[in-house]
């Protein structure tokens, strides 16, 4: 008799739930209009799905069928055409099928000697990345599981850089500067390494003499205790891109550790029509990246790439004696765990490698624009309107706008019904001018498949 108490069996049942699963997967990842689906509270769900955890279990068909039925339907799809909430995503298929592989395959991404072939072909679609950035021969970086993750990593970089440089600072507390169009990953992750963060007030393009001004403006003790500026590639919000070149020059007299976060934005570096607004980019100490938002990968997939990948390491490295085992200069090579702050890490470069290898980059470039000239058929539909018009000209593929004569909670009703109708997921933002913050109404284009009905659509249900 068989013991199905043995997590490890392969029998039938094994084999059916298998192929229950897949057939489930393959469907997902065929489906072209996906339902939308909304949150549910706790209560809710609890009586909708029961107690699953039991001493016996209650089975994979009957688990799997609860997901289906409940818990998949409570999470919005983000990847569903009218979702232009947020930041979106849509992971290319080619590069979700992969995913399965990485998730089949036990590869442990921390080092050479055990994840050499993934880390390999990971590192060939980072040399993509860092060529979209002009950077310096040399440069280099590594897959982490996000934006905030990479900020972080590159924050440590630059403080470990900047007590290395001088030990007196190692009992100073380092002090950061960066415009109020930051994410709020970056003000989280001073707060992690316990620096300081100034804010230079204002959510328009972050330029040369504003942050000239700022430093300025320090006292004798806070210029001490500066060792780094980030600058936003692309915000959020807004999809504005900072005087990169122009803050570079002030890093570079100043002496101090030039970020660039282009979680959201980095994916344009593909576009040639907006190539240029990057222009300084290749100056930077660090760079962060998020595949998983505008690269068409599956969550969850950063990057943080170095202008010189040997001070990341300084700061990073964990050192393991049982490491050096073997002679065979074949078991030595790059180690992602030298690069950043996890150890154990997914390959999840790898279904990045994979849908780049397989599509080209060409066809990577041709999806990029397509947000962007989304954003740009949308901001023309919205100056045609009566009832709307816009905030400003698109940042990248984000576009600010209003309904003409909506308050907050208008906004916010709008939002509401076309989530529970399953229609669309388009969320108000607040855009800040002179310290006064209005209520809009924002599109966040990246998913190519979104049509130009889907926008018709949206804005008809605003009026
Ligand atoms: C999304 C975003 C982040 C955070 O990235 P996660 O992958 O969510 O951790 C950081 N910076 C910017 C500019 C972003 O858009």
């Amino acid at each position: 008799m068989k013991d199905k108490h043995k997590l490890h069996n392969i029998d039938i049942d094994l084999i059916e739930m298998t192929l229950d699963i897949m057939k489930y997967a393959i469907g997902r990842i065929t489906d072209t209009n996906p339902t939308l689906g909304h949150f549910q509270s706790e209560e809710k769900l609890r009586e909708l799905v029961g107690e699953t955890i039991t001493e016996d279990g209650i089975g994979g068909e009957v688990a799997l069928d609860k997901w289906k039925k409940i818990l998949a339907p409570a999470c919005a799809s983000i990847d569903h055409p009218r979702h232009l909430a947020f930041v979106s995503a849509a992971p290319s298929r080619a590069a979700i099928m992969f995913d399965l592989i990485v998730s089949a395959s036990s590869i442990h991404g921390a080092y050479w000697l055990e994840g050499a072939g993934a880390i390999f072909a990971e590192n060939q679609a980072m040399e993509w990345l860092v060529s979209l950035t002009g950077m310096p021969k040399g440069a280099f970086g590594v897959f982490t599981s996000g934006g905030t993750s990479a900020n972080l990593s590159a924050i440590v970089t630059a403080r470990e850089n900047w007590r290395k440089k001088d030990p007196s600072n190692i009992n100073r507390k380092g002090l950061i500067l960066t415009s109020a169009g930051a994410h709020s990953s970056v003000k989280a992750m001073a707060k992690v390494t316990d620096a300081e963060i100034l804010i230079i007030e204002s959510e328009d393009r972050m330029e040369k003499d504003a942050l000239e001004k700022a430093i300025q403006n320090l006292s004798k003790e806070q210029k001490d205790r500066l060792f780094a500026v980030v600058a936003t590639g692309g915000t959020t919000n807004a999809g504005i891109i900072d005087d990169l070149a122009g803050i570079a020059d002030i890093c570079e007299k100043e002496n101090i550790w030039f970020h660039v976060d282009g979680a959201y934005g980095g994916g344009a570096l593909a576009a040639d029509s907006v190539r240029h607004l990057f222009n300084g980019i290749e100056r930077a100490d660090s760079f962060t990246i998020d595949p998983h938002k505008w690269l068409f990968s599956p969550y969850d997939c950063g990057a943080i790439i170095y202008k010189n990948p040997e001070l990341a390491k300084e700061a990073h490295s964990q050192h393991g004696s049982y490491l050096e085992i073997f002679d065979d200069p074949g078991a030595r090579g790059f180690n992602p765990s030298d690069y950043q702050t996890s150890l154990t890490r997914r390959v999840r470069g790898l279904p990045l490698w994979f849908s780049l290898a397989m599509h080209g980059t060409k066809v990577y470039k041709k999806s990029i624009e397509r947000g962007l000239e989304l954003a740009q058929i949308a901001a023309k539909k919205i100056t045609d309107s009566e009832h709307l018009e816009l905030v400003r000209e698109p940042g990248l593929s984000c576009v600010l706008f209003r309904r003409k004569g909506w308050d907050p909670q208008e906004y916010r009703n709008w939002t509401y019904e076309n989530l529970k109708k399953g229609f669309a997921f388009v969320t108000p933002t607040k855009w800040t001018q002179n310290g006064n913050a209005e209520t809009v109404a924002r599109f966040c284009f990246i998913n190519p498949d979104t049509t130009e009905k889907d926008i018709d659509l949206i804005l008809e249900s605003m009026i």
